[in-house]
């Protein structure tokens, strides 16, 4: 149960007064959340400030300045009668110098009362020089002397979503702030001391009400507490998940291997070194009486799959049952199509089951799953919901890309006794941030690609000589050839994204007729799956795809990658995009088409990509070259997956955090001393509930 203290914190965000449905709209999409509240908004920080606290004479003021300056009003000159178009303007002066100021569509009664003739007003606004006189179009402030006693000079600003207006998030923040209720404090005094950090409502009072424009930034200390705070209730739930699978002992599944030397020998090619060492690897985990909790970090293309299938082998073969989690559906379909007729030769049985699966046949599968007449399933999320029932699940395998977190890989434990767990990922993380991430997890790496892999050529090319581009792919096509054709997403507006996808698709289907195909986010599953299995087959030969393709697809016989706009992708997501091609055998070309004039960290960013193929380095690069940069395909400058901590500033608190965690779990494991239970505090205000729920059923 959530501490009550932290109620009035989880209330919907229309509790707010001044937030109602229709804003709610806004909240949801500025927030990323479908059901925002309060907690959510004051985790929203400011970017920045705006800077009311230059007061000049009127002889002073720099034009083009933000100002606030004191005058009296003079005259009132509304727009002539029937040119309604023309501005109404307000004549004021100080003792040194005259301004107007100037306003359109205004309203004559309001104007008056807001600046009556011959009183003082502080007007704050950007001044600008107009046929040689100072003028202000509507001030953002007009206040009286009252008024001016209590206005903020420095106010911050916040990222915005489109319809969303500044003044609101602002209002709302300010009343939310109201509701920050008295917490617990969870962190160590003798830390907070050290580094001295504020408390956490004083930390986020002092950054959503800055007295100065440098309150805001991200390296000051109220930030720091903000983000050490999230990254150790980071890393206490991965300590508790640690904990509870050690509790529960492990189970081995020794087996001699026959599964696995039938599936071998019905691989058209041998297991690289790395695949080997990493198997033997899990076979070593799996046959000891504890919980496997391993990572499988291996580039695009380096061949995870197949390591994952004898893993699965060892554990059937061990008389149990094995699934496989992927995050979509394509991806899903595609481990099910790559592993089927390798289980088959072996004798293993193999279903998939996705949202797809319905009615006479889902039930058919559940059926075999729990009587385990079904060895390995391939699935989405579908498999942790409720109605999935396995026989004796013994490994969860988790084909990851960063879209599942702790408490998916947990759902899926949950479904068996002392399940083992691998996970996999197909973007290399740097050794720093796997701690982030996966916490305590033991890591086998497949750094070398399948042999008999050309190097792929990459080249970064102008937007302006698309034609030169076009021309190019249809070289390759004369020749027979299969080529991608990514068009890129735009944050926040799908709509627009899908008419360039489909406009580019239309052009290119002028010019090169029936051969060409679309695909994209927008549509069904079996559509989706029906376009990339006409390319997979060589009816069509182009497909122009939004970024639906950068997950897993496996189309050897593609050769040429056509990434469009590609300086508005991260390093990441570029890097998994070229790994859709080089995984046969003949040449490849990959094409990144940037409008110019590109910036100095995005040129940075693609000549990375035309030097190296090395997924680690280029993460490493990555992480580099941040700020601007966007790891791991995130767009926030954030750590993905982290709403405050920044890994460029913050990453330095990531081993006392993790430290940290460890003394907590060593001395107070059940969260029960005073500390404890303000802990439990901290977990929930960073959703890191779930694992406060494995302290109890531990
Ligand atoms: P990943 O999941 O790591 O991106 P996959 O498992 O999808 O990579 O493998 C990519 C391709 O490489 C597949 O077509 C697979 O059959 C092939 N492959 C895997 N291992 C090898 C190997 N040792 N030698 C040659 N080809 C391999
Ligand atoms: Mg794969």
């Amino acid at each position: 149960m959530r501490p009550n203290l932290l109620n009035p914190l989880f209330a919907a965000l229309t509790s707010l007064s001044g937030v109602g449905p229709k804003l709610e709209r806004l909240y949801r999409r500025l927030l990323d959340n479908e059901a925002p509240r309060i907690v959510d908004l004051l985790f929203h920080l400011p970017s920045g400030t705006v800077d009311r606290r230059a007061r000049p004479k009127l002889n002073e003021v720099v034009p083009g300045t933000l100002v606030t300056v004191a005058v009296t009003v003079d005259q009132h000159r509304p727009s002539p009668p029937h040119r309604a178009r023309a501005p109404y303007r307000v004549y004021a002066h100080d003792d040194t110098g005259d301004i107007t100021l100037t306003f359109f569509n205004a309203r004559k009664d309001y104007l008056e009362k807001l600046l009556p003739e011959g009183e003082l007003r502080y007007v704050s606004g950007t001044a600008e020089l107009y046929d040689g006189m100072l003028q202000m179009v509507h001030p953002d402030r007009v206040v009286d002397e009252a008024g001016f006693a209590t206005l903020p000079l420095v106010e911050p600003v916040y990222p915005l979503t489109e319809g969303l207006a500044l003044s609101n998030v602002r209002r709302a923040m300010e009343s939310a702030l109201g509701k920050l209720p008295d917490l617990p404090e969870w962190q160590d005094d003798a830390w907070l001391a050290r580094e001295r950090f504020p408390a956490f409502a004083e930390a986020l009072k002092s950054l959503h009400r800055p007295a100065e424009p440098r309150d805001v930034l991200p390296d000051t200390l109220a930030w720091a507490r903000l983000a050490f705070d999230e990254l150790l209730a980071g890393q206490l739930a991965l300590a508790l998940v640690r904990a509870h699978m050690r509790r529960q002992a492990g189970r081995g599944s020794a087996s001699e291997g026959l599964l696995r030397t039938r599936i071998v020998d019905a691989l058209p090619y041998s297991l690289t070194p790395s695949q080997q060492r990493a198997l033997g690897d899990i076979i070593t985990d799996l046959a000891l009486p504890q919980r496997m909790l391993r990572l499988l970090q291996g580039d695009v293309g380096s061949g995870k799959t197949v390591v994952a299938l004898l893993a699965a082998a060892t554990v059937i073969e061990a008389g149990r049952q094995a699934a496989l989690m992927a995050p979509t559906e394509l991806l899903a379909r595609q481990h099910h199509n790559t592993i089927a007729p390798l289980a088959q030769a072996a004798g293993l049985h193999v279903a998939i089951l996705t949202g797809r699966e319905r009615g006479r046949e889902r039930g058919d599968i559940l059926a075999r799953l729990a009587i385990g007449d079904i060895d390995l399933v391939v699935g989405t999320h579908a498999l942790f919901q409720d109605e999935v029932a396995f026989k004796d699940l013994a490994l969860a395998i988790v084909d990851e890309q960063h879209r599942f977190g702790v408490h998916q890989r947990l759902a899926l434990t949950q479904k068996g006794d002392a399940v083992d767990v691998l996970v996999l990922t197909a973007t290399p993380i740097p050794r720093t941030l796997v701690l982030t991430y996966f916490g305590d997890m033991d890591i086998s790496e497949l750094r070398e690609k399948p042999a008999g892999r050309q190097p792929i050529d990459t080249r970064t090319i102008p937007l302006s000589r698309l034609d030169e581009v076009e021309a190019a792919v249809g070289r390759a096509l004369d020749e027979g050839q299969r080529a991608y054709w990514v068009c890129p997403l735009v944050e926040d507006s799908e709509k627009i994204d899908l008419a360039a996808a489909e406009a580019r698709f239309a052009e290119l289907k002028e010019r090169f007729g029936a051969t060409v195909d679309l695909v994209h986010g927008r549509m069904k599953g079996p559509e989706k799956d029906r376009a990339m299995s006409r390319f997979a087959a060589g009816e069509t030969r182009l497909l122009v795809a939004t970024t639906v393709i950068e997950v897993g697809v496996d189309v050897p016989e593609a050769t040429v990658m056509v990434v469009e706009h590609a300086e508005r992708f991260g390093l990441a997501q570029l890097h998994q995009l070229r790994g859709r091609i080089g995984r046969g055998s003949a040449r490849s070309t990959c094409l990144l088409l940037y409008k110019a004039p590109l910036g100095e960290t995005a040129k940075a960013r693609l000549a990375i990509l035309r030097e190296t193929e090395d997924g680690f380095r280029i993460a490493e690069e990555d992480l580099r070259l941040r700020g601007e940069g966007d790891l791991l395909g995130t767009r926030q400058s954030g750590l993905p997956g982290f709403r405050i901590a920044r890994i460029e500033l913050h990453g330095k608190y990531l081993s006392a955090a993790r430290d940290d965690a460890a003394l907590v779990m060593s001395r107070d494991p059940g969260l029960t001393t005073p500390r404890g239970a303000a802990l439990r505090h901290l977990l929930y205000l960073f959703e890191k509930d779930e694992a406060i729920r494995l302290i109890r059923a531990g």
